[in-house]
């Protein structure tokens, strides 16, 4: 079932190819103008969510003697945005807090407590309490939109930010990747991997087959899950980096998850069902997953171990969001979508519902996780839908001796029938889940931040998953022919890299510390670097 398989780097030590700089060439600035015209100057997208642009205006600070100390300052409180919510490591705060003295509180924050009382501290840990090190950061920002960033826009730096901009924007196709083997089929077509040329950076491409698409109807659906993934930065779900298209195929380039599913994992990894560490920390990691979904309004919809996927490392993502819909305020959706065996009963029923689907859903995975077999049905049975249905809506779920008293009581919660009794949507949203005994031992602060190893993590010489070779070849479906009128939402799909992705590879792989450098006298010109 499972096979040894080594990926084969191309050229450049670092599989980028060994154009790569002219691929990542920066244009002059001089061609950069209709961009500065048009980019819109907000201070928390250019400094703040933008890697490169954070990475830049961080050079702008350090380059200013007056500021040099105030994005220390702002790394030690949250390390990078997307740990904003880490507690204040007090100890390397100290070191750069107290020589921050009343000089640049002064100029800066002459009136806040929290420098006060810090700048009269005189022994080595500074006492900064969560709330107030999120004030203290809010104020730093403040500070910091004002009159620097009034200044960064005119210096080199924003030019750099503008060239890197110039970058992400160009047009993408096929070239700009290297495709190596087929990871999985989906409905519309197949997911390869694939590794961005000009950076080495592995991903998954998910290839849309235009005719299958069009013969199914499926434009609408390609284009929610593409739209809805672009909106998102989440560890715990797939990213979007790239939407391009060929001739035949609309693709979509998520990030690479190269330790097979969940539904792998349970049942053909020795004995069916994974360890309780195991099952609490996946659990964990995809009810803050679904949080961060459920944040931005959007309902899932399809929670099944199938589409939960591990990385190298082990941690998972949410994948697959084709079933995801965007809610409006506080909104309720009807339909009856997602997979029979794992569908909430107010969802069987035809009802209106919202989140509680997805905790129901969570339910299922941590009973099927736990148990080895789905919570409605015994392993390989196959019910009819009928009586599918009847179990969701009637049935009282089983417990073994597999289940603990604390995941018993977390599954009985969450595959609680009633919705408005079922945990997780009774006001609290996630926070109740994560609140409940089983996941008493998870820091879900330290997790959020990536910093929890995961139980388990993957051989990396092994594919987890049904050996490719059994997996069908997807052709073009004949009699379909594709007009003028499908332009129209190939365009729509096709823009090419998502900003955030797009910078955190170009970081990430190094490529832009080996091109960010600047002339003699911060010269302009990068191009006389080479
Ligand atoms: P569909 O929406 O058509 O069901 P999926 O998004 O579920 O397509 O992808 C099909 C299969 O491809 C998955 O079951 C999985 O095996 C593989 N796959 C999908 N996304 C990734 C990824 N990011 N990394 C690795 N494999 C993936
Ligand atoms: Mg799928
Ligand atoms: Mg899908």
């Amino acid at each position: 079932m499972s096979r040894v398989f080594v990926f084969a780097a191309g050229g450049g030590g670092k599989g980028r190819s060994w154009k790569w700089r002219d691929m990542l060439r920066f244009a002059h600035i001089s061609q950069c103008a209709d961009l500065a015209a048009s980019i819109e100057r907000d201070y928390d997208s250019l400094c703040v969510k933008q890697p490169i642009g954070r990475e830049l205006f961080k050079l702008f600070c350090q380059s200013r003697q007056d500021l040099q100390n105030f994005m220390s300052l702002l790394d030690a409180l949250v390390g990078d945005p997307q740990h904003r919510h880490l507690p204040p490591l007090t100890s390397r705060l100290s070191s750069i807090f107290l020589p921050l003295t009343s000089r640049l509180s002064s100029i800066f924050l002459p009136q806040h407590p929290d420098y006060r009382a810090s700048s009269s501290h005189s022994s080595d840990h500074v006492n900064i309490t969560p709330t107030r090190s999120i004030k203290t950061f809010c104020n730093l920002h403040q500070c910091l939109s004002g009159e620097p960033f009034t200044q960064y826009q005119y210096s080199m730096f924003f030019d750099r930010f503008l060239q890197w901009k110039m970058l992400e924007r160009q047009p993408i196709t096929k070239q700009a990747f290297r495709q190596y083997r087929l990871l999985g089929k989906g409905g519309f077509g197949e997911v390869w991997a694939c590794q961005v040329r000009a950076t080495g950076m592995m991903y998954a491409c998910k290839k849309l087959e235009k005719t299958h698409v069009k013969k199914r109807r499926g434009e609408a659906m390609a284009l929610n899950e593409k739209q809805i993934l672009e909106g998102l930065d989440s560890r715990f779900v797939v990213n979007l980096a790239y939407a391009y298209e060929t001739k035949h195929f609309l693709c979509m380039v998520l990030t690479m998850m190269s330790g097979g599913d969940l539904k792998f994992h349970i049942y053909n990894m020795g004995e069916a069902g994974l360890q309780e560490e195991r099952v609490r920390f996946y659990a964990a990691e995809v009810c803050c997953g679904l949080m961060h979904l459920h944040r931005k309004s959007i309902l899932y919809r399809d929670l099944k171990p199938e589409n939960i996927l591990l990385d190298d490392n082990g941690h998972i993502r949410i994948s697959d969001l084709g079933l995801a819909v965007k809610l409006s305020e506080g909104g309720l959706v009807r339909g009856r979508v997602g997979t029979l065996g794992y569908m909430a009963p107010e969802v069987v029923s035809h009802e209106r519902y919202g989140m509680s689907a997805d905790w129901w859903g969570l339910g299922c995975l941590v009973y099927e996780m736990t148990a080895g077999h789905p919570a409605f049905r015994a392993r390989g049975e196959r019910p009819k839908a009928a009586e599918m249905e009847r179990r969701i809506q009637t049935e009282q779920e089983e417990y073994g001796d597999k289940f603990s008293k604390a995941v018993k009581d977390l599954c009985s919660s969450l595959l609680n029938k009633d919705p408005k009794e079922r945990l997780g949507c009774r006001g609290y949203g996630g926070k109740e889940i994560q609140c409940h005994s089983f996941f008493k031992k998870v820091n879900f602060r330290m997790l959020e931040a990536g910093l929890v190893e995961a139980p388990f993590k993957p051989d990396p010489r092994l594919v987890y998953c049904s050996d490719v070779q059994d997996i069908e070849e997807f052709s073009a479906v004949k009699g379909v022919s594709l007009d003028q009128s499908d332009d129209n939402f190939y365009s729509k799909f096709n823009t090419g890299s998502v900003p955030i992705s797009w910078q955190k590879e170009i970081i990430e792989t190094g490529c832009f510390k080996e091109l960010n450098t600047f002339g003699p006298e911060g010269s302009r010109s990068p191009d006389l670097d080479w």
